[in-house]
């Protein structure tokens, strides 16, 4: 971290190198800046320099609403500018190393070394490499403990904070939770420490350590078993014994962002979403992002329509999203869709809702606003049969699904793609039967239902992944299936799911497995990740990237075995690598959760049935808040 001195803040621009090299790379805009929304500033001492960091590439990283959220407001702050950064693609990353270019940021192009803080976002497992593949390029030392003061702090957010262990030997803190409210007073340490002038990073490390939701690795030691399992924690530094989950207890008071950056190249999502609502309480076992955004917390009406009104007038998009993890549940959805569609339906401007319940309510609404296009729908059984619908809590009858089907295919769809997992808990060769079955049936529903003439253009688009446990769910203690058992399923679909209106799609097991044992696995897999990358492996989320064999030698070099993390089933009282992070929810909720899921017992939405007892509320002092009932 950069401290005031007398001297000229550094201003190292790089364009003039990076544009001699632009075009030896494919999709060169996304390497260059001025899109319509970014901020740019006068860069100057008292600034504390911020770098929001997706690690991926400019495409995928760009949409992402938190670095949005956080983007705007800390650029609404005269002490702070926030610029963006992005994984270089693979031949931008070559030509960067061949030609001795460091990672820069999008707003200045500044070196990334000459910034105060590093800030990731982890998104998912399948991102690591490319966060210490970041760090090298930028020309840091990846591990927390080689780099002083001299660099950037290096922090992290995201899904990936309920288990940093993984990722605990490169970072100089984790950012728990939600960070709209903890940011500024992150900020706030930072810049006051930037103007001290302090070089010593361990006094800088314990005052963060004192802020709610901030976890500083260095300060935790963990022991272990012989048999490898963690003993426990020794905490140092003051740092308390565990960390607790921030969250924003009222979102309603959160502003919509007002200026979302409008790319150059098409971003995976090119259009303006808007976040109605934070947390899910289904109530689905397998999910953790159903637990680490409780409780359910929506935005009112009127900021969601005034919100995208902005949006729209400071964008020029053409396409409006509104984003949560369940928008069909948002109390105030239906009134938000026709006040939207009153407004833009004649201006050309179309609506879309990302994730679809299963009912004739949620057909009914996307009716209303796909008046014109008919693309598909989606639809998540998850799996096959009632029985395992039931184990995973997933409050959806074949009758439901039939009918929607229906009432789709009334309404001129002709194209559904359904959605499984296969690898869940209890399942049994008719489950997976059950997926073939149901998809069979909803063609069938679509071969009564519509005309000769869309007959012909009627498919079931049926997609699979592999399941894979994640920390704090009621699921956190089972075996993952292993590749083998996993492909064999694959097989028994592919042998089946066939015929003219289905087709099949499956997400790589390999990497499913890969991310399966990282997920659930302690501080010793900062190891393997680094190995993972020394041998080359980066972008691992895409296929034709991954690479599962440098993946397991890397595993094997570090002496340990993926099957550890992924394949075996976990005794309900094992300390649990990440035990010090604190979420809300309590063990006793997911032993609970998962007595229930082992017989099959249904848990309601709390929002419509009665409190199950997760512990959120309690412990975060927070509520359900709905404003549209
Ligand atoms: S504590 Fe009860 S009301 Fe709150 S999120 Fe958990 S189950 Fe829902």
């Amino acid at each position: 971290m950069k401290h005031q001195t007398a001297s000229e803040p550094k201003r190292r621009n790089l364009w003039a190198r990076i544009e001699q090299v632009l075009q030896q790379v494919e999709k060169p805009s996304r390497y260059i800046n001025h899109e319509l929304n970014s901020v740019h500033k006068e860069i100057s001492e008292d600034l504390l320099r911020f770098g929001l960091a997706y690690p991926d590439t400019y495409e995928v990283g760009l949409p992402n609403m938190g670095l949005q959220i956080l983007y705007e407001i800390l650029n609404r702050r005269e002490d702070v500018f926030a610029e963006r950064i992005y994984a270089p693609w693979v031949d931008m990353d070559t030509v960067m190393r061949e030609s001795g270019i460091p990672l820069f940021t999008v707003e200045t192009h500044s070196a990334v070394s000459d910034l105060d803080v590093f800030g990731f976002t982890l998104q998912h497992e399948l991102i690591y490499t490319n966060v210490i593949n970041m760090l090298d390029l930028a020309g840091l030392p990846v591990f927390a403990k080689d780099r002083d003061l001299s660099y950037p702090i290096v922090i992290a957010g995201g899904p990936g904070t309920v288990n940093p262990e993984p990722m605990a030997a490169f970072f100089d803190a984790f950012v728990v939770g939600e960070a709209e409210e903890l940011i500024h007073e992150l900020v706030d340490i930072l810049g006051g420490w930037k103007k001290s002038g302090g070089t010593d990073k361990i006094v800088l490390l314990e005052k963060l350590s004192q802020v709610p939701g901030i976890y500083i690795p260095a300060f935790y030691e963990v022991a272990y078993e012989n048999s490898g399992l963690v003993k426990g924690l020794i905490t140092s530094h003051g740092a308390p014994a565990a960390v607790t989950r921030r969250i924003v207890k009222d979102f309603s008071k959160i502003a919509v962002p007002a200026r979302p950056i409008v790319p150059f190249v098409d971003a995976v999502h090119d259009r303006c979403s808007v976040e109605v609502m934070r947390g899910c309480t289904r109530g689905c076992r397998f999910c953790q992002a159903g637990i680490i955004y409780r409780p359910v917390r929506e935005r009112t009406k009127d900021q969601v329509v005034e919100g995208i009104a902005t949006i729209l007038e400071n964008t020029g998009h053409e396409e409006v999203s509104l984003s949560s993890l369940s928008s069909t549940d948002y109390t105030s959805i239906a009134p938000v869709l026709k006040e939207l569609s009153d407004r833009y339906t004649e201006q050309g401007i179309s609506i879309s809702l990302p994730s679809l319940r299963v009912d004739a309510f949620s057909v009914q609404l996307v009716k209303e606003i796909a008046k014109v296009k008919k693309t598909g729908l989606t639809f998540a059984p998850e799996a096959g049969t009632q029985r395992l619908r039931d184990v995973i809590n997933k409050n959806v009858t074949e009758q439901d699904i039939l009918n929607t089907a229906k009432i789709a295919f009334q309404e001129g769809w002709q194209r559904i793609k359904l959605y499984f997992m296969i690898g869940l808990p209890t399942e049994t060769q008719d489950d997976l039967q059950g997926i073939v079955d149901l998809a069979k049936k909803v063609v069938d529903v679509g071969l009564q239902t519509l005309d000769a003439s869309a007959k012909s253009r009627l498919m079931v688009a049926v997609s699979v992944s592999a399941f894979a446990p994640k920390p704090d769910t009621p699921f956190q203690w089972v075996c993952q299936d292993t590749l083998e058992q996993f492909e064999a399923k694959q097989k028994f679909l592919g042998d089946r799911i066939r015929g003219r209106h289905l087709t099949l799609k499956w997400h790589n097991a390999k990497s499913s497995v890969i991310e399966g044992a990282i997920a659930r696995g302690d501080r010793r897999l900062s190891d393997v990740i680094y190995r993972a990358w020394r041998s080359g492996c980066k972008f691992d989320a895409w296929t034709g990237e991954f690479n599962y064999d440098n993946w397991l030698k890397a595993f094997e070099d570090a002496g340990l075995d993926p099957n550890f993390y992924a394949a075996r089933q976990r005794d309900l009282d094992e300390v649990m690598p990440w035990r010090h992070i604190d979420t809300g929810a309590t063990q006793e909720f997911f032993k609970a959760e998962y007595e229930n899921a082992l017989t099959g017992e249904l848990t309601e939405d709390c929002r419509t049935g009665a409190c199950s007892g997760c512990g959120v509320c309690p412990n975060l002092d927070a509520e359900n808040l709905l404003f549209g009932k």
